[in-house]
């Protein structure tokens, strides 16, 4: 009963439409509009050096830093060298809790890499500092509350979509826990994850029970999750890498070693005749198009009731004019680039396909260079016409027959994703109903489907969508452990 109990506050982030905040902000992260940030392997407490490679602004093509990848040899030394972390577990809550006001701290830095390596707008950029620093508290509190036994050597890979929140909610969790961690960055942004170690570190997580290995998945993420040394790992990313994980962990770990992993999503949204139009439109472009679409959590295919269709699209259309895209580091910025030349590629390749079909209804202009894709609307039939996630600003649209509902919710079901999911309806019973009838983690109603806030809304999916336990919610800590249960039988 006390689960939820609230033994902490979330982090109270910035608003941003107070005009002194902002410059502060501004203030704040100027310095490191230019910076060369540097990523290399942390084993035991120092940066290994080696041949470099540009990590690239995905809004300018410029150089934001340099990255060295582990060699299989760091890989190795850095499994050898790994030690649970021994500290009495209020020890360990109280050093994640100092990282976390260190995060906060070092707003200035941290936002900068966020637009520069990532690409994420300011708004985006506070949400994930708050996130972050809500998962180091969170986790140390739920530490205190649930004693158990680290299981060893955790593997944490996360992705590029939250490179400082998710790859610090996989972290904090695991160290909470009193594991010890080797953490695996996204290719795409090493360096926004070497200066969150170094946060950590500085806050006192021993050299040995975090380290640092950048590098890709393929590689080092493979070398990793196939290594009899490792006690459990925890994954964000795609289903399919997930299933590969999950075949070298079978063939190499101990039986008993945990996969964690949160996966992709199809994610959809009923919008039925008695919704508030004004209210629907305004949630379906944010959870369509905020972050550029790559949020797992986003909303890919719309279902409008065909009734109100007509009118509702044609609002749809006019509040997407309003959005503007552009450099992430202005202001003004509502929609910046998505994250490399191949996630630009594979996204015009899915749009281009649909325009040739005569399916792309509506689709803003983007900037020339960098990896934009302008938002856009493309025509379904239904969600069963989605083959894959579309990892970008692009929204499916169907119209149904309030007849129909039942079939809606059906194949929405039968993609097999149960991520997220969103309903405007002012009709209670039908809440209820469609409630009881979908498969997924997370469902939002008569508000937009992305941004689940650490504590109160625990994040995760079902079926294609993940492992589960959700992240930040009272489930996810004791997976990273096995309970203290008496050796000795009495
Ligand atoms: N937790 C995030 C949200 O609710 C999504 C996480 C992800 O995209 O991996 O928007």
């Amino acid at each position: 009963p006390d689960l939820f109990a609230p033994e902490r506050v979330n982090s109270a982030g910035f608003d941003l439409t107070d005009e002194p905040t902002l410059r502060r902000i501004d203030a704040a992260r100027a310095p490191y509009l230019e910076t060369p940030f540097r990523a290399g392997p942390i084993i035991a407490g120092k940066v290994t050096g080696g041949p470099e490679q540009p990590v690239l602004n995905p809004a300018s093509g410029q150089e934001v830093g340099r990255v060295t990848e582990a060699a299989a040899e760091d890989v190795d030394q850095a499994l050898d060298a790994a030690q649970i972390w021994q500290a009495p577990v209020d020890e360990r809550a109280a050093i994640l809790n100092r990282a976390a006001d260190l995060y906060e701290q070092n707003f200035g830095p941290i936002f900068a890499l966020l637009a520069r390596e990532a690409g994420k707008t300011l708004p985006d950029a506070v949400a994930e500092l708050r996130e972050a620093v809500d998962f180091l508290r969170y986790y140390a509190a739920q530490a205190q509350k649930h004693p158990g036994e680290p299981l060893g050597k955790f593997v944490c890979i996360s992705p590029w979509n939250f490179p400082l929140a998710i790859f610090t909610g996989q972290i904090a969790a695991a160290l909470a826990a009193g594991n010890s961690v080797l953490a695996k960055p996204a290719e795409q942004t090493p360096l926004i994850a070497a200066l969150a170690v170094d946060l950590l570190h500085r806050a006192g997580v021993p050299a040995t029970a975090l380290q640092l290995l950048p590098g890709d998945g393929a590689r080092v993420g493979a070398q990793l999750t196939s290594d009899a040394r490792v006690g459990g790992v925890c994954f964000t990313g795609s289903t399919e890498t997930a299933q590969i994980i999950r075949r070298a962990m079978a063939q190499h770990l101990a039986p008993g070693a945990p996969l964690i992993a949160e996966t992709g999503g199809l994610n959809a949204m009923i919008v039925d005749s008695t919704a508030l139009p004004e209210q629907a439109v305004r949630d379906i472009v944010i959870s369509a198009f905020q972050s550029a679409g790559q949020r797992c959590s986003a909303l890919r295919c719309l279902y409008v009731q065909d009734d109100i269709a007509d009118r509702f699209v044609e609002m749809l259309y006019g509040a997407m004019e309003e959005l503007s895209l552009g450099d992430p580091w202005q202001l003004s910025t509502d929609i910046g680039p998505v994250i490399d030349a191949e996630a630009e590629a594979t996204i015009r390749a899915h749009v281009e396909r649909a325009r040739k079909e005569g399916r792309l209804l509506r689709q803003l202009s983007a900037p020339k260079a960098g990896h934009f894709v302008a938002p856009c609307v493309i025509r379904v039939n239904g969600i069963s016409d989605l083959k894959r996630e579309i990892f970008g600003p692009v929204l499916h649209l169907a119209t149904y027959d309030a007849d129909d509902l039942p079939r809606v919710i059906e194949a929405i079901n039968a993609t097999g994703y149960g991520l997220t999911f969103g309903l405007h309806t002012r009709i209670d019973s039908r809440v209820q109903e469609v409630t009881e009838a979908l498969h997924v983690g997370n469902m939002y109603v008569n508000r937009n489907q992305i941004g689940a806030v650490v504590g109160s809304q625990p994040f995760g999916g079902e079926g294609l969508s993940g492992t589960g336990p959700k992240a930040g919610g009272p489930h996810y800590l004791p997976r990273f452990q096995r309970p203290a249960e008496p050796k000795i039988a009495a």
